[in-house]
C-alpha cells in the first residue's frame, strides 16, 4: 500500500507511521515525490488500511493493484534515475553502454575501452562469466576478466558492468563492478536476485527469453524487495516464431513499461538481433520507442572475437551509431549522457577538488526569457537537476549576467533550422571577449496551443505568442483559428504566463510544453507547427575561467572563430582558401556589421575540428596573420542533425 503524508507532519509521527508499518512486518521506502511524500509499505501481511489511516499525519492509503509494488509506477510517480558512479541513467538522458560480449585478453579490453569512450559511451561492458548455450564454448576470463575490466573501466573513466551468474560470486564481484547485470537466462533465477538486490548496489535486468512484461517487472520486484532501488530494465529481444534474426526485439514494451514502472529501460540491440547490420537501426528504434540508453557489443577485430562477433560492432561503426543516437535526441526530447573528462590538476579549485570536477550544484545558469522557454529546456538539458537559473529579460542581460560572475554559464540561441541566425547573440559575443563557447545544445521546437484549463477551440478569440511562434504554426491557425487575432508577444513562454494571468478563456497562447506545465494551463493541441524538422542550437557560454570544467565532458569537435579583413579584393577569399587548403570542413559562415565602422564586417566561421589539432593550430595561426582581427569564439562538442 502507498500511504501518503500530510505536507505538515512531523518527524515523529513519521517515525511512528514507519515504526508501526515495519512492526506488522511491511517493508517500509519513503519516496519523496515533487508533489507528496509518501511511505510505501509492501509485504505478505494483510492490515486494514483505516488503521494506517487515522494515524497522525497521514493523509490517506492506497492499495497498489499490481503484483509488482516497489516497482510500480503508483508507488512512484517521477522516473527513477539510477546513478552508477558518474552516469546517470533514467529522465531526460540517452545513455550509451559498449563494450564485448565477454573479456578476453588485456589487449583487447583496452583497445575497445578506448574506442568506445572516445566514441561517446558513458559505460564499459565486458562478460567474465559467460552463460552459453554450450558448455564446450568460451565460458569467461572469470575474476582475472572482472580485474582486467576494472583496469579498463578506470584508465578510460567509465563505470563497468558485468553479468553475475552465480549467488556465490555476488560478494566478490561487488568489489569489481559498479552495476551488476543479470543475463536473460537468470532472470527468474530468485535465489540471485535476492543476493543481488542485498548489496544495494545497481543492476541492470535483462528480460528473459520468454518473460512476459509482467514476470520481468516481478524480477525487478525481488531486487528491490532484497535491498536495491537502483534497477536499469533492459529489453533484449524475445523468443518468437521467427529464425531471421536471433529474437525478437520487443520495441512495443519500452513504452508499455515505462508506464507501468518508475524504472528506466534501456535496450540491447545486439543479443535482440544477433546481426551486426540490424544493431544500428534496432538502437535508433530503441531510442526512439523512448529508451533511456542502449548496451551494444562492439570488438575491435570482430571476426575473432571468442563469442557474439556476428553481432558486434567494429569501432568505427559504432561512432557513427553515437552521432546518429546524439541527433535522434532532440526529436524525442532527450540528450546524451556524457561523463566528465579528468580535469587537468592545474585547473581545479579547491572547492571543485572537494566537489568532484563537474559537480554543477550551486552554479547558476543565466537564459534570456521566461521560464519554461525553450532557452530553459536547453539549459536543462545541458546540465544536470541540481544546477539554478537565471531567467533574464534581455540577450543583453543574460550575457551581463555570465560576464559579472552573477552566473556561471549562459545558454543562449544561435540559429534556428527555419528562422536562420539569431544575430543578437552573434553580436553580443563580438562584444564580449571575455566570455567563449564551452558547448551546444540542440533543441527540437514543438509548439502548443496553450489555454487556461478547460478552454475549448470555439472559444479562442485570441492567440498570442512570439512572432516566429506564429509564424511557424500558421498553416494550424489558418484552417483551425482562421477568425482568431493573432497578437504578436516578446515571448513564447512569456505568452503563457500572460494568458495565465489573464484567467481568460478567449485567450490562447503558442508555446513550449515546459511553459504550460509551469503556468499551470493546459495544451489544447500538441505539435502544431507546420514543418516538424524545428531545432534551435544554442551556445553555452562561460568566462574562461570555467570554460575548462564544462568542455571537460566531452571531446571538442568544433569550433567557432570570428575575424575581419581588409577591404580589399580577395581579402575574405585569402582566409577562406586557407581553410580549405587546410583540408578544414567549414559548417557556416556569416557576417555582421561592425558597430561604428560603417560597410565593415565581422566575419563567424564554424568548423569541425581536425582529429590531429596541430592542424588547427597552425590553421589558427596562419588567419591571425592574414586577418586584421581574429578570435577563436571557443572550442566544443558539436550537436549534429
Ligand atoms: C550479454 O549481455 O552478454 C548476454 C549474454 O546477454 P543476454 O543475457 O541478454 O543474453
Ligand atoms: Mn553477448
Amino acid at each position: 500500500m502507498i500511504v501518503i503524508l500530510k505536507q505538515g507532519i512531523t518527524p515523529q509521527e513519521k517515525d511512528k507511521v514507519r515504526s508501526f508499518l515495519s512492526e506488522k512486518g511491511f517493508i517500509v521506502k519513503e519516496i519523496v515525490g515533487q508533489q507528496d511524500t509518501v511511505l510505501g509499505a509492501v509485504g505478505k501481511v494483510s492490515l486494514d488500511p483505516r488503521t494506517v489511516e487515522l494515524m497522525p499525519g497521514v493523509s490517506s492509503v492506497v492499495p497498489i493493484s499490481k503484483p509488482y509494488k516497489l516497482a510500480s509506477r503508483e508507488m512512484k510517480k517521477e522516473d527513477t534515475i539510477v546513478q552508477v558512479g558518474n552516469v546517470k541513467i533514467g529522465g531526460n538522458r540517452v545513455a550509451v553502454i559498449a563494450g564485448p560480449c565477454a573479456v578476453e585478453n588485456y589487449d583487447q579490453i583496452m583497445s575497445i575501452a578506448e574506442s568506445v569512450r572516445e566514441a561517446g559511451a558513458v559505460m564499459l561492458r565486458g562478460g567474465a562469466f559467460k552463460p552459453r548455450t554450450s558448455p564446450y564454448a568460451f565460458q569467461g576470463l572469470g575474476e582475472e576478466g572482472l580485474k582486467l575490466l576494472r583496469k579498463a573501466g578506470d584508465a578510460f573513466d567509465m563505470p563497468i558492468t558485468s553479468e553475475v551468474v552465480s549467488p556465490s560470486d555476488v560478494k566478490m564481484m561487488a568489489e569489481y563492478v559498479d552495476m551488476f547485470q543479470i543475463g536473460a537466462r537468470n532472470m527468474q533465477n530468485f535465489e540471485l536476485l535476492k543476493e543481488v538486490g542485498k548489496t544495494g548496489m545497481p543492476v541492470l535486468l535483462k528480460r528473459g527469453l520468454a518473460a512476459t512484461i509482467e514476470e520481468w517487472l516481478m524480477a525487478a520486484e525481488y531486487l528491490m524487495a532484497s535491498g536495491t532501488d537502483q534497477v536499469v530494465l533492459c529489453e533484449r529481444g524475445i523468443r518468437t516464431f521467427e529464425k531471421a534474426t536471433r529474437n525478437t526485439l520487443d520495441c512495443s514494451a519500452i513504452p508499455v513499461v515505462q508506464k507501468l514502472t518508475h524504472l528506466p529501460v534501456i535496450g540491447d540491440p545486439s543479443h535482440a538481433t544477433g546481426i551486426r547490420d540490424m544493431v544500428a537501426p534496432m538502437s535508433l528504434a530503441i531510442v526512439a520507442s523512448g529508451a533511456s540508453g542502449v548496451i551494444v557489443e562492439v570488438h575491435n577485430c570482430p571476426e575473432k572475437a571468442f563469442s557474439d562477433g556476428p553481432q558486434s560492432l567494429f569501432p568505427s561503426q559504432f561512432k557513427k551509431l553515437v552521432h546518429d543516437i546524439q541527433a535522434l535526441c532532440p526529436v524525442v526530447g532527450k540528450s546524451l549522457e556524457k561523463i566528465p573528462r579528468v580535469l587537468p590538476e592545474s585547473m581545479k579549485t579547491q572547492e571543485e577538488e572537494k566537489k568532484g570536477a563537474t559537480d554543477f550544484s550551486a552554479v547558476t545558469v543565466a537564459f534570456q526569457g521566461v521560464r519554461g522557454a525553450f532557452s530553459e529546456l536547453a539549459a536543462r538539458r545541458s546540465f544536470d537537476e541540481s544546477v539554478s537559473f537565471l531567467p533574464c529579460h534581455s540577450f543583453a542581460d543574460a550575457f551581463d549576467a555570465v560576464s559579472s560572475g552573477k552566473a556561471k554559464y549562459g545558454v543562449l540561441p544561435v540559429e534556428n533550422t527555419l528562422g536562420g541566425t539569431v544575430y543578437d547573440t552573434l553580436d553580443l559575443l563580438a562584444m564580449h571577449p571575455e566570455l567563449t563557447v564551452v558547448g551546444e545544445q540542440q533543441v527540437r521546437v514543438m509548439h502548443n496551443l496553450i489555454v487556461v484549463p478547460g478552454t475549448k477551440m470555439e472559444d479562442i478569440k485570441k492567440v498570442y505568442s512570439h512572432p516566429q511562434g506564429i509564424q511557424q504554426c500558421r498553416a494550424f491557425l489558418d484552417k483551425e483559428l482562421p477568425n482568431a487575432e493573432r497578437i504578436p508577444f516578446f515571448d513564447t513562454a512569456g505568452a503563457v504566463e500572460y494568458i495565465a494571468g489573464l484567467g481568460d478563456k478567449s485567450v490562447a497562447a503558442i508555446a513550449g510544453s515546459p511553459a504550460a506545465y509551469y503556468y499551470g494551463m493546459e495544451i489544447l493541441r500538441q505539435g502544431i507547427e507546420t514543418d516538424a524538422s524545428n531545432y534551435t542550437r544554442f551556445y553555452i557560454l562561460a568566462r574562461e575561467e570555467n570554460a575548462e570544467v564544462y568542455r571537460s565532458q566531452s571531446k571538442a569537435d568544433k569550433a567557432a572563430l570570428s575575424f575581419s579583413v581588409s577591404d580589399e579584393p580577395g581579402a575574405l577569399m585569402d582566409v577562406l582558401k586557407t581553410i580549405a587548403e587546410k583540408g578544414v570542413n567549414m559548417t557556416k559562415l556569416e557576417s555582421r556589421p561592425i558597430p561604428g565602422k560603417p560597410w565593415e564586417y565581422l566575419f563567424f566561421v564554424e568548423l569541425q575540428l581536425p582529429e590531429d589539432m596541430s592542424k588547427f593550430d597552425e590553421l589558427a595561426e596562419e588567419i591571425m596573420k592574414k586577418a586584421v582581427s581574429f578570435r577563436i569564439l571557443g572550442t566544443y562538442t558539436s550537436v549534429i542533425g
